[in-house]
Parts: C-alpha cells; structure tokens; sequence
C-alpha cells in the first residue's frame, strides 16, 4: 500500500486524488504553481509544494521540480491526473528510475500507445476492430500511397502517428489532393510532434464517439468498466458524456468490450485506461487509447460502483485486482455535463474573480469542482471549472435530474457555459440517443 502521494495536477482532479488518498489512509502532497496556491487540496492536503511559476512548462511540467518535490517530501508515488505529465513516457521512466512509482502504466505501454501506428497494429494482433487503412506507416513510394487511398476509398484521413488534441490530421476527398495532402501533414507533424511519421484511415462521416473503460493490474488481470458515448463535442473537445453508450444492440457491446479486455491482458497492463471507438452504422473501430484517468470517468463509476481513482491507487500499490469481471454490475444511467470557464456564445475564455458559487444536490447529483465563492480562476490552464454528474435508474431519470441540477447551479462572477448545458440537455434529438461528433457544431452553425 502507498503511504505519501504526490499529486502532479491543479484543479478538480487534483481534488478527486485527494479525497481517494484520503479515504485510503494515503497522505497527500499537493505541488502547485505560484498562482494556485489558494486551490481547494492545495488547502486540504497533507503537505504542499510550490514547483514553480504559472506557466504550466515551468510547473505543472517541470519534471525535475515535480521529482525534487518527491525527495524533499519523503513521498512513495505521483498521481500525474490527466493532462501535462499524464501520458509522458519519459516523465513515467524518469520517476521509476528515481526509485518512486508513477501511478499509471509501464513507461514502455505509454510510449506505444503514445505511436498511433503501434496501437493500432498492436490493437489489430489482439482482435480489436480498427478503422480500415495503410495498417502501418506511409512510405515515400507515391503509387503505393495512391493505390492504398483507392482501394480504401475516399474520403480518407491522414493522420500523424505522434498525433493528440485533435492535431496532426487531414481529410482528402480525391485522388487529385492525396499526396499534397500527405506532404503537408508530414510536414505539419514534424513540426509539432517532431516525428512526420503519417499513416491513412477510412475517414467515417457520421460516427459517434464511443470508448470502453478498462483496469488492469500489471499481472495478468484486466476487467472492463463498460462504455460511454462522449458524441457531443466541438472542436473535438468533449462536452457532455453519459453511460452507458444509448442505442447499441447488447451483443455488440459485449463483443467489442471483451476484446478490450483481450487487448489489455495482452499488453500486461497496468492502471486504468480507455479503448477510443468510434461507432458508425453498428460497427465499433479503434482510434486510440488513453493511458490515464480521463476527465469523464465518473459517469462509469456512477453505473458500476467501482471507484476508478482508489483503483488506480491500489494497483500501484502492488494489488492485484480486487474485481473479477462477473463483479461488475451495470446499473441505471449517468450524464457527465463538463462546466467551462468560457463565454456560452463565443467561447472565449472568461477566467477571474467567483463571488459565488452554489452546487446543486438532491438524489443522484455529484459534483467534482475545485471551485469556491471567492476563488479566482486563473487565465493560465484548461477552462474546466466543475463537473456536475447525475445518476438515474434510467436515462429518462437521470436527464430529468440533470435538468434540475443544472437549474440549481450558481456561478457568478465569470461566464460560464452553463446556459449550453441547459439548452442541450433539453435538446430533442439528444433526448432520443446516439447523435454523432458533428452534431453539436451543426447545432452552433445553424
Ligand atoms: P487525437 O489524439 O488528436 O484526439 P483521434 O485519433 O482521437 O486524435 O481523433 C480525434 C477525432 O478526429 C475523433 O474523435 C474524430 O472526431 C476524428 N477522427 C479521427 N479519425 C477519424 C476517422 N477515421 N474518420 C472520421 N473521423 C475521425
């Protein structure tokens, strides 16, 4: 069992680390940068650490300040959350050669999930679906790359196998544009990821977003946590998730999860992650896995139970896991509403002062926020500010209770996009199930 944990992250998943630590006996070292001194487990924990200025390259992804902080601390391991450090391979190594656990996978299985081209190579070995493309690479030999796109057919999309947040691709809809195409996002990729490594998929038009939660512990074991649909995005920035996934025949949602599981026994893996699919007219095709908590995590543990946090701790500690598949029982339905600092309508960013800050409650209503009357948002991080999740037997009831619950919140002082949530949750087609990725720019477009 880990004794002192170091949590390498600010805001609300600072504060859900925290309470899994503390629930656990496990003492907590919140490091932060100058400006968040005042944040809600910055107050709360055991010890603190400031690491450095408010720029997140000279903090929150200052290695050798996050690891000096774990000496001078005494402490046994590091929460990265997710986000700055949580995917860093050579972050993962560098705290295990430093003698202290990274509370995550081996930095070997970040690094491969972290090459887009490995995954999915490794994906396909274990039976996994995946989109159909190149299966590999793009080579410099031309033809080669104009008889693949053909016989995969058009639309495709070329994607930077170092690629994340939504960079590093491009959709081709003719033969005439493929090759500049390929040219301009290897170019592009070197650039920003250091590695112009491309390779093409089938480019689906109307898919949903769809990814299966899994745990394994590093010795053989891996479980799935079931599915969620995280569809309603802009600018591929999720909005508002639920689970499980509305709308999908139960047959395949048992068969794509259970080779998710096969996926994970394969790799030996260790921690929690996530399978992303995206799901198109009844078929499920891999794009990528994250290695880490992610921010919707919570909807999945409303419908089983299972606190994915106090997992991730105990597998580190050296725990084998304590659930055996058959354990997971799936009940009732969540939503994930995500509250961003940001103008409703523009989207601009609107950090400062909080005068007041009310939560909603009631049965079945959670909410993960850092945030307190007073507090100052500061301009220098990702604009998430709280996360309200509601829980019912059913979907009905738990959209009913988030209609609710979003009425009851009260953020003042800075904008926020609450005024959306509560549109959305009232939306009719989102009432049915199942729209797709684009459905919410359409919506804002028109
Ligand atoms: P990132 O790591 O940058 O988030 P992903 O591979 O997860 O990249 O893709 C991000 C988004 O791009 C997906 O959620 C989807 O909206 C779109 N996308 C990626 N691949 C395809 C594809 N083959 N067909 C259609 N859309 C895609």
């Amino acid at each position: 069992m880990l004794e002192k944990v170091v949590i390498a992250n600010r805001g609300e998943i600072a504060l859900r680390v925290l309470r899994a630590c503390k629930a656990l006996g496990i003492k907590t070292v919140a490091v932060h940068s100058s400006v968040d001194k005042d944040l809600m487990h910055v107050r709360l924990s055991d010890e603190s650490v400031c690491i450095g200025p408010p720029s997140s390259t000279d903090s929150y992804l200052n290695v050798p300040s996050i690891i000096s902080a774990m000496e001078v601390t005494d402490a046994d391991a590091v929460h990265p959350g997710y986000g700055f450090l949580s995917e860093n391979a050579d972050f993962a190594e560098q705290v295990e050669n430093s003698g202290f656990v990274f509370i995550g996978p081996q930095a070997e299985t970040i690094r491969m999930m972290g090459n887009k081209v490995s995954a999915i190579e490794l994906m396909r070995k274990a039976g996994v679906p995946t989109v159909p493309g190149s299966n590999g690479p793009l080579d410099n030999n031309n033809d080669r790359t104009l008889a693949l796109a053909k016989e995969i057919g058009y639309p495709v999309i070329i994607k930077a196998a170092a690629g994340g947040g939504g960079r590093g691709m491009r959709v081709v809809h003719n033969e005439a544009a493929l090759l500049k195409g390929v040219y301009v996002t290897q170019t592009e990729a070197k650039s920003f990821f250091g590695s112009g490594v491309v390779y093409l998929e089938k480019f689906l038009e109307n898919p949903r977003h769809v990814e299966i939660q899994v745990l394994g512990d590093g010795q053989g074991n891996a479980i799935h946590l079931g599915d969620r649909d995280c569809s309603m995005q802009r600018r591929h920035q999720k909005v508002l998730e639920e689970a499980p996934a509305p709308n999908i025949p139960a047959a395949i949602r048992a068969e794509v999860a259970e080779t998710c599981v096969q996926a994970c026994k394969n790799l030996n893996y260790r921690g929690a992650g996530t399978l992303e699919f995206l799901y198109e007219d009844e078929a499920f095709y891999f794009i990528e896995m994250n290695t880490r908590v992610q921010v919707e995590h919570p909807v999945t543990e409303m419908v089983t139970g299972v606190d994915i946090v106090r997992e991730q701790l105990l597998i580190a500690g050296g725990a084998s896991l304590s659930l055996k598949q058959e354990d997971v029982k799936f009940t009732g339905h969540a939503f994930e509403c995500r509250i961003n600092a940001e103008d409703p309508v523009s989207f601009l960013p609107s950090p400062g002062k909080v005068n007041l800050f009310h939560a909603p409650g009631g049965i079945g209503v959670r909410v993960e926020s850092h945030l307190y009357s007073g507090y100052i948002v500061p301009p220098h991080y990702d604009s998430l500010i709280a996360k309200l999740i509601c829980y019912g037997d059913d979907r009905e009831q738990a959209l009913i209770r988030m209609q609710i619950a979003l009425d009851e919140l009260l953020i003042d002082g800075i904008k926020s996009n609450i005024p959306l949530q509560r549109e959305l949750v009232r939306d009719s087609e989102f009432h049915i199930g199942g729209v797709n990725i684009h459905y919410l720019e359409e919506k804002l477009s028109s």
